[in-house]
């Protein structure tokens, strides 16, 4: 009866088993299962920190990236939050992280014409409240900072696609593969941090709904001198300045959004289909294997915290571990406890805040117009948010002294 009550304190009463593995006679075996290797699937944000975190809780770990090189997503940016920003510092990327993060003092939304039609110096005080800037970053620099430390301790494997996983009591297997060769690998403790198509997913969970197309897309890119190759109006120009447009959807011939385009490197425009996925109500893991960041809990990027949650993620699971023992079950459970609830609404508010901005309905389509300005405007609202996305994160964040 005890045994019972332990494995199931996380999870929803409703829930019925979904696979094999969700029997808890199976899990029995795991109850005890401590890790010393871990190998995680997938190098992006989530799977690079989570790697830092465990070299630093002292485990052997190795990182399998299918991509041959580490850039796939070179040139595009995206805003790395205070949140994220802490937990970064907190596993001693402070001064590293600072130094590629471009601070963000105004915010901004333009009309269809480039004319400005709210601003907000707001977020200029975040150094001074949070202890960190919002900030855009390339993805491909902070990749390179994140990566530095695996690559020199050897444990990094670029070209290593994960094909198949097999657990059983004492470990699991993976087999690696790549256009050369194939291999198989033993650990006792598989991550998966391979995205929002996850094979680990598909594996644990092979009656798991797949992610959810929203059927909206984006196009991504850096322009690398603004001032230079373009001449367009300023207020898109303006330095240190987040620009929101007001409606999003077809611009006009005389957008600035064009000419932004227009001066983008072809080369290194990104294109990605928005998926999100629903979060489980039965935890994150199966026996050895556990997920992370777009793998479990996909989001829609319009509130800006896929990456900084994946980056959370990563810290909380290897701190549990860490509390725990490096016993897999507790630590996992824990996890999956601290995590649930702040992933879900993340996950919920940017999808309704798309819905939202996307609607073809006109009256909630003029409301999504003037929502951004009001937003930003109001000190109410922009407490709110704050202290949902910076208060209540996992890491204490605390304000700079006053020099
Ligand atoms: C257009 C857009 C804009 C965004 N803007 C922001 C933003 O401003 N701020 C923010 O916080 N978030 C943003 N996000 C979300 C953010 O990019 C993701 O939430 C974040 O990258 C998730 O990180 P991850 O490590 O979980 O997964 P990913 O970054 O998707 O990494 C998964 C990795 O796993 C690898 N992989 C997959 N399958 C295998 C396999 N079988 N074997 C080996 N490797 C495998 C992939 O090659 C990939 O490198 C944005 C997303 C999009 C699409």
């Amino acid at each position: 009866m005890r045994l019972e009550k332990f494995l199931q304190c996380n999870f929803d009463k409703s829930h019925k088993p979904i696979n094999f593995t969700n029997n808890y006679y199976f899990r029995v075996p795991f109850l005890m299962a401590t890790t010393r290797s871990v190998a995680i699937i997938g190098g992006g944000i989530g799977g690079l920190t989570v790697v830092n975190g465990l070299m630093h809780a002292g485990l052997s770990v190795s990182l399998n990236e299918r991509s041959p090189f580490f850039i796939p997503t070179a040139g595009a940016g995206f805003g790395l939050q205070p949140n994220g920003q802490a937990v970064l510092a907190h596993i001693g990327f402070k001064e590293k992280v600072q130094q590629i993060t471009h601070p963000y003092l105004v915010r901004q939304i333009i009309n269809d014409n480039g004319d400005v039609i709210a601003s907000s110096n707001r977020i200029a005080d975040y150094g001074k409240r949070f202890g960190f800037f919002l900030g855009g970053i390339l993805r491909a620099e902070l990749v390179d900072i994140l990566k530095e430390p695996i690559e020199q301790a050897g444990n990094l494997h670029n070209n290593h696609n994960v094909a198949n996983i097999k657990q059983d009591a004492d470990g699991v297997m993976i087999s690696l593969e790549n256009n050369q060769q194939k291999k198989s690998v033993r650990v006792d403790m598989l991550i998966g941090a391979d995205g929002i198509h996850s094979t680990v997913v598909n594996q644990i969970f092979p009656q798991s709904p797949p992610p959810i197309y929203t059927k909206e897309n984006i196009f991504y890119g850096v322009i690398d001198n603004i001032d230079q190759q373009t001449s367009i109006n300023p207020t898109v120009t303006a330095k240190n300045t987040l620009t929101h447009y007001s409606q999003l959807k077809r611009f006009p011939k005389s957008h600035p959004v064009h000419e932004c385009a227009a001066a983008t490197d072809k080369k290194r425009l990104l294109h990605f289909g928005l998926y999100y996925r629903q979060h489980r109500r039965d935890g994150w893991h199966r026996g050895r294997i556990c997920l992370l960041g777009d793998s479990c809990h996909a989001t829609l990027p319009y509130v800006g915290q896929g990456a900084n949650m994946a980056i959370e993620d990563a810290v909380s699971l290897a701190t549990c571990l860490e509390k725990h023992h490096f016993l897999i079950e507790p630590a996992s459970q824990e996890y999956y406890k601290q995590r649930y609830d702040r992933t879900r609404r993340v996950v919920n508010s940017a999808r309704y805040l798309g819905l939202l901005l996307h609607s073809q309905n006109p009256v909630i389509s003029f409301i999504a117009k003037r929502l951004g300005s009001v937003i930003i405007q109001s000190n109410v609202l922009m407490t709110m948010i704050e202290n949902e996305f910076y208060n209540k994160c996992p890491i204490s964040m605390k304000p700079l002294k006053e020099e």
